[in-house]
C-alpha cells in the first residue's frame, strides 16, 4: 500500500532518535563578544567559525551597508546582469590573495564545491574515465559534487600520502583525468594536509589538485592567505576553493584557479550559472575582510595561541585531540552518548560547544569540536577549562 512520505519520515526520525542521532535547531542570539543567549542563558560560543572576530567588525558592517545601498540583492545571475563592479573588485583581490590568474566569487561554499566538481568532471572536461582520489575526511559538499557528476571516488586514508601514491600508481594509468581532492585544514579534525607532498605527487601523475581552504583562509599561511599561498605551493594548486563564511566573517565562497578553468566554470558550473549572484553587500564585506587580512597577524596569533592552551589542557586530562594544530580543536570521546553528555555538561557551565557525531565524523570518534577565535578573551578560555575540569569530576 502507498505510504504517506510523512509517515516514513516520522518513523525514520524516531529511529534517529533511538540512535542518539536526531538533530534539532536551537537558536543562539548574539550578545557581546563571543557570547550568545540560548534558552535565556548566556553561553560562551566555542561553536562559531568566526575565527578572527570579523563577523561583527564594524568595518565589515560599514562596507556591507555601502554595498547594500546599491541593492540588497544582485537580482540576477552573474551571466545575465548580476556581475557588478563589487564582484570584479573582489575577484581581483582573491587572485592576488591566492596567487592565481583568475577567481570567481559565488554563493555559499557548499554550492561552490558541489557545482565546481560536477562541472570539472563533465566528460568534455574530464574524459569518460576520470579517476577521483579523495581524502576520507573531505566535506560533504565535495561528495555531493561527485554524486552530481555520477563519479564514485576512491578514498585514501586521511592525510596518508603513501596511500594516495599507491592508488595513483595502481589506478592512474588508463584514467582519462585524475582529480585529487583534499581540504588544507580539516573542518572536524583541525589538522593540516601536506600540500607540498600532494603538489609533488599530483605533478608526477599529471593529476588536477583541488583544495578546499574553507578553514585556512584568513587564519593560516602568509598574511592569512591560506596554506595554498605558502611559497612552496603558491600557484601550483589547480583550484583553490575558499569561503567568506568563516574567518572572513561573511557569506559566500570562491574558486581561485587559472583562466581556462575559470572560463569553463563560467560556462558549465550550474550552481554559478543558474543562481543569483552574491549580494553586493556580501561582496563588499568580503573585499574589506581580504583587505584587512595583512594587518590581522595579532588576531591570528591570538587564536592559535589560545588553541594551543586548550590542546595542552585536554592532553593533561587525557582527552585526545587527534593531530589538531590549528584553531579547530576536537576533543574525542568516542561514543555518541559520551560526546552528547559532555556537550550538555559544558552547557550547564556556560559553554557552547557542539557534539559532532557520525556520519559527520567516522564511527567511534564522536567528539566536541571547539572553534577557537581571536574574539575569545583569556577569561572565555579559563571558563572553558573550568567547565572541562567539571567534566572530569562527573565522569570520574
Ligand atoms: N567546505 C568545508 C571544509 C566546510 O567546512 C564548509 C562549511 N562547514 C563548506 C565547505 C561549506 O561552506 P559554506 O558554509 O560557505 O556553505
Amino acid at each position: 500500500m502507498t505510504d504517506d512520505p510523512r509517515s516514513r519520515m516520522a518513523r525514520a526520525l524516531e529511529a534517529l532518535d533511538r540512535a542518539s542521532r536526531r538533530r534539532a535547531l536551537a537558536p543562539a542570539a548574539p550578545l557581546d563578544g563571543m557570547a550568545v543567549e540560548r534558552d535565556g542563558r548566556r553561553l560562551v560560543n566555542f561553536a562559531s567559525n568566526d575565527y578572527l572576530g570579523l563577523a561583527r567588525d564594524p568595518r565589515l558592517a560599514k562596507a556591507a551597508a555601502r554595498g547594500a545601498a546599491l541593492g540588497t540583492g544582485a537580482a540576477s545571475s552573474r551571466l545575465v546582469s548580476g556581475t557588478l563592479p563589487a564582484h570584479r573588485r573582489l575577484e581581483r583581490a582573491l587572485c592576488a590573495l591566492k596567487g592565481t590568474g583568475a577567481a570567481l566569487a559565488m554563493g555559499p561554499g557548499f554550492q561552490t564545491n558541489a557545482g565546481a566538481l560536477a562541472a570539472l568532471l563533465e566528460p568534455e572536461a574530464a574524459g569518460d574515465a576520470p579517476l577521483v582520489l579523495a581524502d576520507r575526511q573531505i566535506h560533504a559538499s565535495m561528495h555531493d559534487g561527485l554524486r552530481l557528476a555520477g563519479v564514485r571516488p576512491r578514498r585514501f586514508r586521511h592525510n596518508d600520502l603513501g596511500h594516495l601514491q599507491a592508488l595513483l600508481e595502481q589506478h592512474g594509468p588508463g584514467a582519462s583525468t585524475i582529480l585529487v581532492l583534499t581540504e588544507s585544514v580539516f573542518s572536524m579534525d583541525g589538522d593540516r594536509a601536506d600540500l607540498p607532498g600532494m603538489v609533488a605527487l599530483a605533478r608526477r601523475h599529471g593529476a588536477f589538485l583541488y583544495v578546499d581552504e574553507a578553514h585556512a583562509t584568513g587564519v593560516l599561511g602568509p598574511a592569512g592567505a591560506g596554506l595554498c599561498a605558502e611559497p612552496e605551493v603558491r600557484g601550483r594548486v589547480d583550484l583553490v576553493m575558499g569561503t567568506f563564511s568563516k574567518a572572513l566573517g561573511g557569506y559566500g565562497a570562491f574558486a581561485a584557479t587559472d583562466p581556462t578553468v575559470a572560463d569553463w566554470l563560467v560556462n558549465r558550473c550550474r550552481s554559478f550559472l543558474y543562481s543569483t549572484a552574491l549580494p553586493p553587500s556580501m561582496a563588499a564585506a568580503a573585499l574589506k575582510a581580504v583587505e584587512l587580512l595583512p594587518g590581522l597577524e595579532p588576531r591570528r596569533e591570538r587564536a592559535l595561541r589560545l588553541a594551543e592552551r586548550l590542546r595542552a589542557a585536554l592532553a593533561r586530562m587525557g582527552i585526545g585531540t587527534l593531530a589538531s594544530s590549528t584553531q579547530i580543536v576536537p576533543a574525542v570521546f568516542g561514543a555518541d552518548a559520551d560526546a552528547l553528555a559532555a556537550a550538555r555538561i559544558l552547557g550547564e557551565h556556560g559553554v557552547l560547544a557542539p557534539a559532532i557525531r557520525p556520519p559527520t565524523v567516522p564511527e567511534g570518534t564522536a567528539r566536541l569540536r571547539f572553534s577557537v577565535s581571536a574574539g575569545h578573551t583569556d577569561e572565555n578560555l579559563d571558563q572553558l577549562l573550568q567547565a572541562l575540569a567539571a567534566l572530569g569530576r562527573v565522569s570520574a
